[in-house]
């Protein structure tokens, strides 16, 4: 389905978003994986798995982000769909929070957002590709904790909209998901009793798994997703309900 498509994928070296990368490769994508230096070993083996090409760039850097699309269409002849992935937490309560702990999460999550979507505008429009960001369910609902983070992924959520608006004009499309739990190591951090009671809550019983999430991504970005922008998809196991 994604035959001869560049698909790029940022926080590719682990967690949802080298499932993401996996799931591309198997539809035939030609996936370009992108991670901070820290991460460039699992980068490289996600690079093995994929038959990918890597491009370490930070995403809360413009300047970084603007050379790894040059990098991408030099490389792999332009972009069609851009997964922007990558995300941290830094959790803790409003009073508690330092500036720089709000800062950072809202660097990475929110204006890597704009960074990568702006600096790929350009190549999305000549091949009237589409964007897919990773939100949360917590971005529609808070969490306890963590501002910061549900700021971050409640303004990814404006930004697809407003975007969306935007570039429909030049047939490109921009979604995003929400997923609930799922099983990572950023799930993984959860204290044992907030896990017990999620899983109580989640219509499902379960954590959601990188492939639920993958299969979601896929299907926003290929063509049987054509008349969907805009969007914001839950995959939560029905938490939020
Ligand atoms: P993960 O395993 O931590 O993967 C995220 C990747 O992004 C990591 O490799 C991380 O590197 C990397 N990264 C951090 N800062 C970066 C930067 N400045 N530029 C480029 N890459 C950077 O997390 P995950 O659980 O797979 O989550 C992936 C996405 O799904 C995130 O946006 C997250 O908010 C979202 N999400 C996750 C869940 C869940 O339950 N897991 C639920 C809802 C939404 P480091 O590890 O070195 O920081």
């Amino acid at each position: 389905m994604f035959k001869d498509k560049v698909v790029l994928i940022t926080g590719a070296s682990q967690g949802i978003g080298r499932v993401i990368a996996l799931k591309f490769a198997s539809l035939g994508a030609k996936v370009a994986l992108n991670d901070i230096p820290s991460q460039e070993e699992n980068l490289k083996k996600v690079t093995e798995e994929t038959g990918g090409k890597y491009f370490l760039a930070d995403v809360s850097k413009m300047d970084q982000v603007e050379k790894m699309m040059a990098d991408v269409s030099k490389e792999l002849g332009g972009l069609n769909v851009l997964v922007n992935n990558a995300g941290i937490t830094k959790d803790r309560t409003l009073a508690k929070m330092t500036v720089e702990e709000w800062q950072r999460v809202i660097d990475i999550n929110l204006t890597g957002v704009f960074n990568c979507s702006k600096a790929a505008l350009t190549l999305l429009i000549p091949s009237q590709g589409n964007i897919v960001n990773v939100s949360s369910i917590v971005g529609q609902r808070g969490n306890f904790g963590q501002a910061n983070y549900s700021a971050s992924k409640a303004g990814i959520i404006g930004f697809t909209k407003s975007v969306s608006k935007e570039v429909g004009r030049f047939n490109v499309r921009v979604n995003a998901i929400a997923p609930g739990f799922i099983e990572t190591k950023m799930a993984e951090a959860i204290p044992e009793e907030l896990k017990v009671a999620v899983k109580r809550l989640t219509s499902l019983g379960r954590f959601g798994k990188p492939e639920e999430v993958a299969a979601t991504v896929a299907f926003l970005a290929s063509p049987e997703a054509s008349f969907i922008t805009g969007e914001v998809i839950n995959i939560d196991g029905g938490l939020s309900l």
